[in-house]
């Protein structure tokens, strides 16, 4: 059997493990880097991806695509150079150059991969995903949850259960995942999170401080020059990363973007310590707490139930994020030290592919569907089919029947979501099944059935259990909680 690597295809940066003698490594891209910018551009010399793109980004941001991972499994299209892409060509872009890079490095012709999705992912994300994997020439043997790939990372030795929370602050996304570890097998209780936060949102914050600082040297506000927004991220971007290992940074920002004016040539040079950095972005690191509790919550869990605490995310580096789970959970109980937290998603993938290439024996994985499934009855009542935090792969079904006499079709309403009134939830599809035979009101026996197989994907079917008539569709579960703030 042919190797097949792990890929951690992140919104920001996307990572590639293989496993080298049951141990996963990260794979190096051509340019050296462990990380790769997930971001492509298209420049007069053809298309570039990676670090090469990211420079990009700067000149010339309107032919430069980033965090597409936003864009998986929706009818958006890039315009570009005359071309229309889908959000699934651009990421097969970059799962084509990271995996060139990989078989470059390995020696060998990658085709088979494990890629990693966010727990919350719906099914037309994941089915994106996996066509930006073939796109790329990959055979997508599997698509695994982030968490589940961290506690993977974490959890292969452990024979004792652990409760594990992970705590994932990427680029531009935080997630958070309650998994059950014990005798080989992995068990995501409850997913929570905020698609709205992550490392980028510091880098914000302090491009606005420091343009305001600007002002107030030269009177003029940098942000009015577009050109300028990039280039104060960057360095922003910079002094935070300082900061997560040094008490001060010191910040050089060149002025006179555009080169004109009487700045062109002059520098404001500022110090920003620690102290003033978590100062500016303390309400963000508050964030952090909403979908910790909703998680705990919702896996009737206290933070003392919690054995350990994985820190997964480039972000998570950042001493202020460390000393907050530490008061919320303890010292003893974050590990963080043993693998990168921005690698540790792929390290887990690696070992997935592994696990499916027979180099383990007594490995399962077990995820949850995040919300609770079912479908509308009568008077707009929620029917549960599917409970939140049901291991998946899961097939449950019920009867129902007609409300009224003669009833020829009925409609399957399909929802997501934990509250009785159907209209509090959300739609995830509706279809119809008709051809029902004249029968009293109540006694026609309509079986819908929910399947969510081991990749996360739902279908639906209605059977008339007189005629054997089936419908059904492919739906699409969505994010559990994607705001709490
Ligand atoms: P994603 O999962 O979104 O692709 P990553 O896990 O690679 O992202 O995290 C990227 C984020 O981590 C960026 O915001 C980056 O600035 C931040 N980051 C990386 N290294 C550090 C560091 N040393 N200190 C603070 N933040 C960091
Ligand atoms: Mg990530």
């Amino acid at each position: 059997m042919s190797r097949i690597i792990g890929i951690d295809l992140g919104t920001t940066n996307t990572v590639v493990a293989f496993l080298d003698s049951g141990c996963p490594v990260i794979v190096p891209n051509a340019e050296g880097g462990r990380l790769t910018p997930s971001v492509v551009a298209f420049t007069d010399g053809g298309v570039v991806t990676g670090s090469e793109a990211l420079r990009n980004a700067g000149v010339n941001p309107e032919e430069t695509i980033a965090s597409v991972k936003r864009r998986m499994g929706t009818s958006h299209r890039f315009h570009l150079r005359g071309g229309i892409y889908t959000p699934q060509e651009i990421s097969g872009m970059i799962l084509q150059k990271v995996a060139g890079d990989a078989g470059t490095y390995l020696g060998e012709r990658i085709d088979k991969a494990v890629i990693t999705v966010p727990a919350y992912f719906n099914n037309e994300q994941r089915e994106a995903t996996r066509e930006a994997g073939v796109m790329a020439g990959l055979e997508v043997v599997r698509i695994i949850n982030e968490p589940t790939a961290a506690a993977l990372a974490y959890g292969l030795d452990k024979e004792e259960i652990h409760t594990v929370l992970v705590w994932d602050l990427g680029g531009g996304t935080f997630d958070v995942s309650i998994l059950e570890l014990g005798q080989g097998v992995f068990e995501v209780r409850a997913v929570s999170g905020d698609t709205r936060l992550g490392g980028d949102d510091w880098d914000q914050r302090l491009a606005g401080h420091l343009a305001g600082m600007i002002e107030t040297e030269t009177g003029i506000d940098p942000f009015l020059d577009k050109s300028a927004v990039p280039i104060l991220k960057r360095i922003a971007e910079g002094a935070k990363k300082t900061l997560s290992d040094a008490l001060l940074s010191d910040i050089d920002i060149p002025l006179g973007f555009r080169g004109e004016g009487n700045f062109a040539g002059r520098n404001v040079r500022a110090r920003l310590s620690r102290e003033e950095f978590e100062a500016l972005t303390a309400p963000l690191l508050k964030r952090l707490a909403g979908p910790t509790i909703q998680a705990l919550s919702d896996a009737g869990l206290r933070p003392i139930d919690i054995d350990r605490v994985i820190l997964v995310g480039g972000a998570t580096r950042m001493p202020a994020v460390r000393e907050l789970a530490r008061q919320m959970f303890g010292d003893s109980k974050i590990c963080h030290d043993r693998i990168n937290p921005d690698e540790v998603v792929a390290a887990g993938a690696a070992i997935q592919g592994g696990i499916l290439a027979g180099e383990f024996s007594d490995l399962v994985l077990v995820d949850v569907t995040p919300l609770s499934l079912g479908i509308e009855t009568q008077g707009g009542v929620f029917a549960r089919i599917i409970d939140r935090n049901t291991r998946i792969p899961v097939s449950r079904n019920k009867i129902f029947t007609t409300a009224a006499d003669d009833q020829a079709s009925v409609s399957i309403h399909v929802l997501q979501g934990e509250k009785d009134a159907v209209s509090d939830n959300m739609s995830l599809g509706i279809f119809d099944l008709a051809d029902i035979p004249p029968a009293p009101q109540g006694e026609p026996k309509i079986e819908v059935t929910f399947n969510i197989d081991v990749n996360g994907i739902l279908r639906v079917s209605a059977v008339d259990l007189h005629t054997g008539n089936e419908q059904k569709i492919e739906v699409a579960p969505l994010h559990p909680s994607a705001s709490i703030e």
